[in-house]
């Protein structure tokens, strides 16, 4: 018995025109980086790949994580011939579980000698009167749905049991790159995670408020740019030390316009550090109304440091959706430990909710930006992943 592994992937690659090439080989690409360790033979037939390789379900693991993967399907090779088709069929179903079910063909084999409607037809005959159980066929809400293809060398035959689904979005690295502000909630990884899965290429920063925060704190936000790098490749963490921008804040500035100013110094250190390392955007985890900062008012002033897109994924989700997807990526355990971060030991009593960029920005005149940017970014320290 001969089982591959079939790779489906995003029907947006296919959509692609004269580029899906390079999206497909980029996939490609990724899964072979996944695999690494693991030896895998890659066959490349028309929109999918299949791989041979003899450790299917770590492999299927791992490639079950790789953006651009709609589905992987542990699927059956048989020979081109119509009767090992139909045992193999009847194979599966012995296997499956379910009392109704369903034969889809899909023939891009056009020298076949039957169409794919024949095929189906035929197949769900044999197995109805073949198959050693009461079965019933079901068009509409099958419980068992057999896959056949059959392709120019080989046919395949799987159920809808032998699919896992995967990760889906867009191949990791063809779509430019983002700086992430990741803090150590629940939110940021989450909006770096769908940032990536449209194919944006990670990169995170984090304000660290040394003695304010401690080095557990940052520890935790290594470990979340850790588990987001298992859905990436690698990824580069800058830790900017942040206390003395903070402090002087503190001293020159409005209380209740703190948060506001202190967000202004997040958006500039993220976009001078992506003009140094050559990164496309920022990203952030806000969403709109969540808290003071997260205003209208609040976005468009800090908008106003920004000199490249900011994004912000989550700007349209509420909380209960982004902890799902926080559960399911696996960042969720790791974000609620609950170690302060900068922002919660700085929070004015009543922060500003609509601050208006002109007295902000007379505010920060006290201040010496620039210097305060630059001491900053002298000392960052690098951690990859
Ligand atoms: P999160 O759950 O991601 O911490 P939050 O709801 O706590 O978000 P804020 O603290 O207002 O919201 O932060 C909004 C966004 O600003 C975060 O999602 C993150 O992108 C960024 N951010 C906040 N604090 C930091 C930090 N210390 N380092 C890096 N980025 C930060
Ligand atoms: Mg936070």
């Amino acid at each position: 018995m001969k089982e591959l592994i079939l790779v489906k992937y995003a029907p947006e690659i296919f959509l692609k025109g004269l580029n899906k090439g390079k999206f497909e080989r980029k996939l490609r690409d990724n899964i072979g980086k996944k695999l690494e360790g693991i030896k895998a033979e890659f066959i490349h037939d028309s929109g999918r790949y299949f791989i041979r390789t003899d450790e299917v379900e770590e492999s299927i693991n791992r490639i079950k994580k790789v953006f651009g993967v709609l589905e992987v399907c542990l699927v059956r090779e048989v020979e081109i011939d119509f009767a090992a088709i139909k045992d193999e069929a009847l194979q599966k179903m012995k296997e499956a579980k379910g009392s109704t079910f369903k034969v889809v063909t899909n023939r891009a084999n056009k020298k076949f000698e039957l169409n794919s409607m024949e095929v189906s037809r035929e197949v769900g005959a044999y197995v109805l009167t073949n198959l050693d159980r009461e079965i019933n066929v079901d068009v509409k809400t099958p419980e068992i749905l057999l896959n056949i293809e059959i392709r120019n060398n080989y046919a395949y035959v799987w159920s809808n049991n032998d699919i896992t689904k995967g990760a889906a979005g867009m191949p990791y690295g063809t779509n430019g790159s983002t700086m992430l502000m990741l803090s150590g909630g629940i939110d940021s990884p989450v909006a770096g995670y769908l940032m990536a899965k449209r194919g944006v290429e990670l990169n995170c920063v984090y304000y660290h408020s040394h003695p304010y925060t401690s080095e557990r704190a940052k520890d935790k936000v290594k470990e979340l740019a850790k588990i987001l790098s298992e859905y990436t490749e690698k990824i580069t963490l800058y830790i900017v030390p942040f206390t003395d921008i903070q402090m002087e804040i503190i001293d020159k500035c409005r209380e209740d316009e703190l948060t506001i100013i202190m967000r202004r110094f997040m958006m500039r250190i993220a976009c001078n550090l992506s003009e140094k390392y050559g990164i496309n955007s920022v990203s952030t985890g806000e969403s709109i109304g969540q808290v003071a900062s997260q205003t209208m008012d609040g976005l468009i002033v800090s908008d106003d440091c920004a000199d490249r897109p900011a994004f912000r994924p989550l700007i349209a989700m509420d909380k209960t959706d982004i902890m799902e997807i926080a559960r399911k990526i696996g960042t969720y355990e790791t974000s609620i430990l609950p170690y302060e971060d900068c922002c919660t030991i700085f929070v004015p009593k009543h922060p500003k909710t609509n601050p208006k960029l002109n007295e902000i920005r007379k505010e920060e005149e006290k201040l010496n930006i620039n210097e305060l940017v630059e001491k900053a970014i002298d000392n960052i320290e690098i951690v990859n992943f």
